[in-house]
């Protein structure tokens, strides 16, 4: 039984992990961290009323006092970096959800890692639908032979940070498999009407109520696209992967990134 306890446990995502992992029979739910509701029983808040003893606090200590195995992360990109210290500084595994981290945040914890991280380890992954780390994959090959390439993402209103982190990985998935390079127009009479833009490949960030988290990348080429596109529906589609990185970061050593380390993929570059 692995012993899991969930920062972010109230939000959107942290209350679904913290049912997941109620339900999981590998898994206990041990600790509840969130800024919001603290002192509240976590069980009734996720739909298990039986589950007692855990209630929310805001206070990353729980984690330890309850011998916390690993810690699940989905809170904001603001707090986040400093929960990868604190998981690291006192050997807890911390699977990050969260999104939002940049590339000189990603060799931040590889270094501190190195230097004091020999008892716990970090997996981050901004997409833990299979289905979408299938997309990025799907979307590395098609770039080979399509190098002319933009990405719709489309979230809920709710979401803190555009370009999704999704579609920045994709993105520079693409930049890395692609044979040439392509750079379409700029032209715009409204400022931003072709969105971001990465060495060439425009990203669209869609932010309206009823979305969940999908995203589209389109390849164009001589008479033709290829529109390859995935949607989780509803925030379960995120659980089988979340799981999957509780149950694998033991045996992770330092920092992983990405969900498709942890499957058998046909390499890309
Ligand atoms: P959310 O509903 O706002 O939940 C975040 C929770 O964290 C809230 O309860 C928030 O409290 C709490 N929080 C904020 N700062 C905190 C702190 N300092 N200490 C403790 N708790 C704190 O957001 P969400 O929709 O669940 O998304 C969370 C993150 O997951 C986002 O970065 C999102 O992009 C990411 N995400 C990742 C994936 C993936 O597959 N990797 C999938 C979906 C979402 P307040 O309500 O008081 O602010």
């Amino acid at each position: 039984m692995i012993r899991v306890g969930v920062v972010g446990a109230c939000g959107r995502m942290g209350q679904i992990v913290c049912r997941t992992v109620v339900e999981d029979p590998d898994l206990a739910l041990v600790a509840a961290i969130d800024r919001s509701r603290v002192g509240e029983r976590i069980g009734p808040l996720v739909g298990h009323p039986e589950i007692n003893g855990v209630n929310v606090s805001d206070e990353l200590d729980s984690l330890t006092d309850a011998e916390c195995e690993v810690a699940v992360d989905f809170t904001h990109p603001d707090v986040v970096r400093e929960n990868v210290r604190w998981c690291v500084a006192h050997a807890v595994n911390l699977v990050v959800g969260t999104t939002g981290l940049t590339e000189p945040d990603l060799n931040g914890f590889r270094e501190l890692l190195e230097h004091e991280g020999g008892e716990s380890n970090v997996i981050v992954a901004p997409n833990f639908a299979l289905g979408a780390v299938l997309m990025q994959h799907f979307s590395a090959i098609a770039a080979r032979f399509l190098p002319a390439a933009e990405v719709i993402e489309l979230h809920h209103e709710g979401k803190a940070d555009a370009p999704s982190g999704t579609a920045l990985a994709t993105v520079r998935r693409i930049l890395g498999e692609r044979q040439a390079e392509y750079r379409g127009p700029d032209a715009e009479s409204l400022e931003g009407a072709r969105g971001g833009e990465l060495q060439g490949v425009r990203v669209h960030s869609v932010r309206l109520p009823g979305l969940v988290a999908h995203q589209e990348v389109i390849f164009g080429g001589q008479g033709q696209t290829l529109t390859i596109r995935h949607d989780s529906m509803d925030r379960s589609s995120f659980m089988p992967g979340v799981v999957m990185a509780v149950k694998a970061i033991a045996s992770r050593r330092g920092l992983t990134v990405g969900l498709e380390q942890l499957l058998d993929l046909p390499p890309t570059r």
